[in-house]
This record gives structure tokens, C-alpha cells and sequence, in this order.
């Protein structure tokens, strides 16, 4: 019988610790030692002799950016959904977080505005809030501490098939593409491209004489700007805030800003804004912009500024239809940014990338058939990359700056979302279950229950009875 996808997700953002497995391969190889592919090696390390990390970077003792990972200056905040996850793959990881500087938000020292009105508490969901880097860092340190798992710093370059099955990655000299050198073989009973959006998997595949899987795009066009501040002492409790601002048909300068608190003492602030705005670089700028947001941001940009204010520019929100393909080789599995990457300003990767190595630890303990492609792994990780596109795509298709494609039924859905959307600001039952589905802990299906519908539609009907405005269907766009 095939299972729901709301059971399915129910079962991957499971608490349990992992048991103890069978060993089912001899060697792993994973391309790509960043967030998804530690993950991945973490899990494999359960049911491989041995798991071999191939990453192109040379990758730091501590808490350091690197090359691989341009994106890691930025707001990165690993929502609840992310947390569940790796508390169950390194038990007691917050703690040793935390001991290291990192900030445990409770429901209760996070703050949410939508258009400047504070959002009711839902109190259950939390963050961990620390710098990318710093977070990166600890769970490759306890990744690397497992005895099985070691890095190879040099760049994979191709795969080698054998029948219908992976066999090896083609290696090359870490240093630039074209800089020649030697080539060998990795051989590999399992292969796991976690090399993120730019991943070359799919070149690869049709180079061999496999399908390359479909990619689907939804242009964004979203500028992040980035500042770190000292942090100043007026509100000790606060962890994290978020304001975000309902899109209008002139975007606001600033679609959303986020603030973090992070280690050693620090504001990470990021705003986003959407379109052909011109990035945010000047600090004056960047200060006056937090002026226009809750008096939060305002005092956050009071402290002494640390480093410059750096920008990042994201096209578009990308996935690769791996569950889609006819032709696929056996033992060979792709995971994190490589198969989806959202937008950004909602939070979802880590988390997206966290469920999916529990898909792989399902996939590894129903017994596979190895010799198959693992197109059990494909349904459930589709599952999770549905969920976030889903959310995702719904929020930025609200927007007058992106312009579809339009999803079937998006008129009827976005009108449902939005009466969800506006009743999670005033009523904690409605919160409590939407917070659940974007901080990643709840399959997107549990907003359509009737009961939740209702609760919303009552909430709406109230307020708008007080303000004296109403709600209705909005006209499609595109
Ligand atoms: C601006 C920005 C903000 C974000 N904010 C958040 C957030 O708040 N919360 C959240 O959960 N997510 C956030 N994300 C998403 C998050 O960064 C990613 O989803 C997450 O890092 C998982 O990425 P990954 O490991 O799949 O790929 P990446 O992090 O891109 O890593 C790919 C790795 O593969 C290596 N590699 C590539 N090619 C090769 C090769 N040929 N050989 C060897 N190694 C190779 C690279 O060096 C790199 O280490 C954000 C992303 C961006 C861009």
C-alpha cells in the first residue's frame, strides 16, 4: 500500500535516536563536505565499513568561511525540523553547542512581526542560532570523530558504471578545474553527490550514457546584505527576530530582515529584498534601513560594527527531478542543495538536507535490494523537497516580483494560505500548527484540515468584523 506523504514525513522527523545497523556496504564515497554531505556521511558511518568524504576544500580545524561555501557569511538559522534531526544523529549536540557559544532559542526570546505587528508566541517552536561556520563546524567535527568516516581533499570529476551500477568516482588535484594533473579512481560500493546547486551529477550521468533529471526553476531574484554588530545588553533575552512585510505591488526596500544572535557576543542581521533593486553594500544605508524595521533593529545596528557588510544574490529556487527518472543507475544517490535549493529567506535548507539523510537511514535499514536504484530513497526524499518547494514557492508566488510558473488550483490554495498566513499572527492555535510546517516538524497537508481552515476563516472574519475590512479571493496573476 502507498503510504501518505504526511505519514511518510511523520516518519522521517522522528525523535528517535538511530539504532544500531547492519552493515550493508563496504566502502561509501560522499562528494561534498559541507552541511549535506557530513549528514550523509554521518548516516552511511551506521551501515558502511568505511565512508570516504571527497571534498575540493581543504577543510579547517575550527570555525572558518571557505571557498566551497560562498554563502556562509550569511543568516543561516537551522529551524526546529533541522534541530529534531541532528539531536537524534549526535546525541547530545546542543549541549555542546551551546557550551561553545552557540544561543538555544525557546519560543519565548524569538520575535516575529508581520508589517511591524508583533506575532503571537506559538510557544514550542525553537532555533539554534549560531553562525554557519560555527555550526558547520560542529557537526563536521563530530562527523569526522566517527572511526570510520575520514576526508580525501582533492575534487571529484566523474563517475565510473559498471552494468547497471556506480563503481567509483573519477578524482582530480583539488585546484581548479582546468589544472590538469593526475586523475584517479575512488572505487565506491555507494555513491553520494552532495557537491550543492552547482552539483555536476547531471553531466555526468549523460556522459555515461544515463538520463540527466529535469530541473525546475522559479526565478526569485533575492539580494541578501549582511552585517555583524556587537551585541548591546538592553534586551539580554532576545535570541532571534523576524520581520517580514507583506508584498505590495511597489516591493518594499526591504522584504524581510532577520537578526540572530550568534557566538562570541554578536548581532548577525540580515535584509532581503526582491527584484532590480540595487544591493545593499553602505553600512549608513544598511543602519537606516533597520531604522524603518521593529525598534529591535534599530538597537541591534547600535553596536560597533564588525567587518563589512557583505551581499549575496540568489536567481532562483532549483530542483532536479531525480524521483522522475526511467534510467538511473544503481548505488548512486543525490542529496542537499544538489537536488533542491530554496529561497534563502526561508530557512529551509539544513533542515532539508537533515530530513533527507534520515531518508537515507530509512532507505539503508529496509534491507534494499542494492543492485536496484534506490528509488525508495528518491519517493521519500521527494517528500521533503515537496514539503519545503511547496511552502516556499506559495510565499514567493504572493509576491508581485516573481512570476511563476503558477502551480494547478494556485488561485484557490493562495487564498487558503493567506486566510492561514494572517490568522497565525493574533491566534496561537493557528500559529502553533502553521510554525509547525514552516520550522519543518509537519508534512504542508496538516494546513488543509478542516478544523484548521475553520479555526483560521473564524479568526479572519472576527478581526475583519473589528476593523471593519474583509477577505476575499484575490485576483490570479500571470
Ligand atoms: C544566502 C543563503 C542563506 C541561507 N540561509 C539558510 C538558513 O537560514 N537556514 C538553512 O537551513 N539553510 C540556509 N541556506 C541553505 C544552506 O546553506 C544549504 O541548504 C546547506 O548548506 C546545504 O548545502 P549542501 O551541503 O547541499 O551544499 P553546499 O553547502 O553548497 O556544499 C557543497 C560542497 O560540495 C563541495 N564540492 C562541490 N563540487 C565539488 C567537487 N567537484 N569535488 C569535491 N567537492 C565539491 C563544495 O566545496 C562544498 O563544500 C542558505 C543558503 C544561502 C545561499
Amino acid at each position: 500500500m502507498l503510504e501518505s506523504p504526511a505519514r511518510v514525513f511523520a516518519q522521517l522527523s522522528t525523535d528517535e535516536p538511530l539504532a544500531q545497523a547492519e552493515v550493508v556496504l563496504g566502502r561509501a564515497v560522499v562528494l561534498g563536505g559541507s552541511m549535506a554531505g557530513l549528514l550523509a556521511a554521518r548516516v552511511l558511518s551506521d551501515h558502511a565499513e568505511s565512508v570516504v568524504i571527497i571534498e575540493r576544500d581543504d577543510l579547517p580545524e575550527g570555525v572558518a568561511s571557505r571557498p566551497g561555501t560562498p554563502h556562509d557569511g550569511q543568516l543561516h538559522t537551522l529551524m526546529h525540523g533541522g534541530r529534531v534531526q541532528l539531536r537524534r544523529m549526535f546525541p547530545g549536540f546542543e549541549a555542546d553547542a551551546e557550551a561553545l557559544g552557540a544561543v538555544i532559542s525557546s519560543p519565548y526570546n524569538i520575535r516575529a512581526y508581520a508589517d511591524g505587528v508583533p506575532k503571537v508566541s506559538d510557544g514550542r517552536m525553537g532555533l539554534l542560532s549560531c553562525s554557519r561556520p560555527f555550526l558547520e563546524a560542529l557537526v563536521r567535527r563530530r562527523t569526522l570523530a566517527l572511526p570510520n568516516v575520514k576526508v580525501l581533499t582533492c575534487r571529484a570529476k566523474g563517475l565510473e558504471f559498471r552494468g547497471d551500477a556506480v563503481t567509483g568516482v573519477r578524482c582530480g588535484p583539488a585546484a581548479g578545474e582546468d589544472a590538469g594533473g593526475q586523475e584517479w579512481v575512488e572505487e565506491a560500493d555507494f555513491v553520494v553527490d552532495a557537491m550543492g546547486r552547482a552539483s555536476k551529477l547531471g553531466d555526468w550521468l549523460e556522459k555515461g550514457g544515463w538520463e540527466r533529471p529535469a530541473m525546475r526553476r522559479m526565478l526569485i531574484g533575492i539580494d541578501y546584505a549582511t552585517g555583524y554588530f556587537r551585541r548591546t545588553q538592553s534586551d539580554p533575552e532576545l535570541a532571534a527576530a523576524i520581520a517580514y512585510r507583506t508584498p505590495t505591488a511597489v516591493p518594499p526596500r526591504v522584504a524581510s530582515g532577520a537578526i540572530t544572535s550568534i557566538e562570541d557576543d554578536r548581532w548577525l542581521i540580515t535584509l532581503a529584498n526582491y527584484g532590480k533593486q540595487p544591493p545593499i553594500r553602505d553600512v549608513a544605508e544598511f543602519r537606516e534601513l533597520c531604522g524603518e524595521l521593529p525598534p529591535v533593529y534599530r538597537e541591534a545596528v547600535t553596536g560597533e560594527q564588525l567587518g563589512e557588510i557583505s551581499t549575496y544574490h540568489q536567481a532562483d529556487s532549483r530542483r532536479r527531478e531525480f524521483h522522475l527518472l526511467k534510467r538511473l543507475p544503481a548505488r548512486l544517490i543525490s542529496v542537499g542543495d544538489a537536488v533542491a535549493s530554496f529561497n534563502p529567506i526561508y530557512g529551509q535548507g539544513m533542515s532539508s538536507a537533515a530530513l533527507q539523510a534520515s531518508a537515507l537511514s530509512r532507505y539503508l535499514r529496509s534491507a534494499p535490494d542494492l543492485r536496484q536504484p534506490a528509488r525508495d530513497f528518491f519517493a521519500a526524499q521527494r517528500v521533503v523537497v515537496d514539503a519545503a518547494w511547496q511552502v516556499s514557492t506559495a510565499a514567493d508566488l504572493a509576491r508581485p516580483d516573481v512570476h511563476g510558473p503558477y502551480p494547478r488550483g494556485y488561485r484557490v490554495t493562495k487564498w487558503f494560505a493567506e486566510q492561514i498566513a494572517n490568522a497565525s499572527i493574533t491566534d496561537r492555535e493557528v500559529a502553533v500548527r502553521f510554525n509547525s510546517v514552516t520550522y519543518m516538524r509537519t508534512h504542508p497537508s496538516a494546513l488543509s484540515a478542516p478544523s484548521t481552515l475553520l479555526r483560521a476563516l473564524r479568526v479572519n472574519l472576527s478581526k475583519s468584523g473589528r476593523s471593519g475590512r474583509s477577505g476575499g479571493p484575490q485576483r490570479e496573476r500571470g
